[in-house]
């Protein structure tokens, strides 16, 4: 039997380490943290991911714990209509935790190893231990470090982002657009509302004792009726606050040996498209197929990367376009490839 190590129980990871096992492959699974993450609000799937999920012989699971997403609205501050409702046909929300969940649950529970960090320096132990190591260490990865080196760090792009469920009811997918700021509001499967707000602060924040609710009032709460009934119905304590990064600089390949780098590993892109999970779990699907179709590691993994690359690149860059349109910062287009190495 084949084996392989995957580096993190992200969505990327879980997913293909959950192809392989259905693909006969012995996998096991190194997480860090003593428990799966599975904080944050929901995720949007699109058409494709929830095939994929469905070829995973998730699609049940998916339909019951997921909601339909007809389209987004993107409108001004004053709530008045910026485009046309874009369609988003055969897309759903579904929480983050249940489709962790999900994709845990497809998975032998010996398979996942907590508390189980991949440090610096220990990859090429990892190589010579399995056939294939999957890459899925998240956005910070130590894997593509190890490969790349510190030129493919992932970098800050000056704008904070806060999330969170509020109670207040909601409907749709909405984004209310401001000068450099966005607040965005959508159904939560269970009831209530999945809000995001992105903005560029300056000064930054850095020891102002304002809680994050303030911080939201002070920066959104003259917007429009919606937003002030869901910054209303937020309860304090439960946001999360964090600056943006994303991989500026494009990989030259997602592939080196026996190793793929997969999701935020690979191209971790700002979250303004909303892509970011659904590229990850069609990267880790992309790769199953390909380790199927090719007994050969290496070349599986070449044709993975040809399939995958320029199209998760070309989303990252829009994304990040899209990013420095909204929040007016700077983009500067970055090399595609070191061809130094
Ligand atoms: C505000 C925001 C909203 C978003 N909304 C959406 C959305 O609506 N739709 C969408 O598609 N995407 C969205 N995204 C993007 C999406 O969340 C990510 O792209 C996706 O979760 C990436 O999954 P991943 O498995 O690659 O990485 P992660 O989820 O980061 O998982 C990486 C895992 O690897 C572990 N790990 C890291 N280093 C090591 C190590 N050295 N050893 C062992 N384990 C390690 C980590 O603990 C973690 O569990 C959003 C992102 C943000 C920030």
């Amino acid at each position: 039997m084949t084996t392989a190590t995957v580096v993190g129980a992200g969505i990327a990871g879980l997913t293909a380490a959950v192809g392989l096992h259905r693909a006969g492959w012995s996998v096991r699974v190194l997480e860090q943290e003593s428990e799966v993450r599975a904080s944050g609000t929901a995720v949007l799937l699109r058409r494709a991911t929830v095939g994929g999920l469905e070829s995973l012989g998730l699609g049940a699971g998916v339909r019951t714990l997921a909601i339909p997403l007809t389209g987004l609205q993107v409108r001004t501050r004053t709530a008045r209509p910026v485009t046309p409702s874009r369609p988003l046909s055969g897309a759903v929300l579904i929480e983050r935790s249940d489709l962790v969940g999900l994709l845990r649950e497809s998975l032998p529970e010996a398979a996942l190893l907590l508390d189980h960090p991949v440090r610096a320096g220990s990859l090429p132990r990892a190589c010579a231990e399995a056939s294939l190591v999957v890459g899925a260490d998240g956005i910070h990865s130590t894997l593509r470090d190890e490969l790349f080196g510190s030129a493919y760090r992932a970098a800050a792009t000056g704008t904070t982002v806060w999330r969170g469920t509020a109670a207040a009811a909601t409907s749709g997918l909405t984004e209310y657009w401001g000068r450099r700021r966005r607040f965005g509001t959508s159904t939560r499967p269970g009831g209530g509302t999945n809000w995001y707000a992105t903005a560029v602060l300056r000064p930054p924040r850095g020891g102002s004792a304002r809680s994050d609710l303030e911080e939201l009032r002070s920066l959104f709460g003259d917007w429009n009726a919606s937003v002030d009934a869901t910054i209303d119905s937020i309860r304090d304590g439960s946001v999360l606050r964090h600056g943006i990064t994303h991989l500026a600089r494009r990989l030259p390949r997602y592939h080196q040996g026996n190793v793929a780098l997969i999701g935020d590993a690979a191209h971790a892109m700002t979250p303004d498209l909303g892509r970011g999970a659904n590229e990850a779990v069609l990267d880790a699907l992309c790769l199953v197929r390909n380790l199927q179709m090719d007994g050969r590691v290496d070349r599986a993994l070449a044709a993975y990367d040809r399939s995958r690359r320029p199209a998760t690149q070309r989303a990252a860059t829009a994304s990040a376009v899209l990013h420095a349109l909204i929040h007016r910062v700077p983009w500067t287009p970055m090399p595609d490839t070191d061809r130094g190495r």
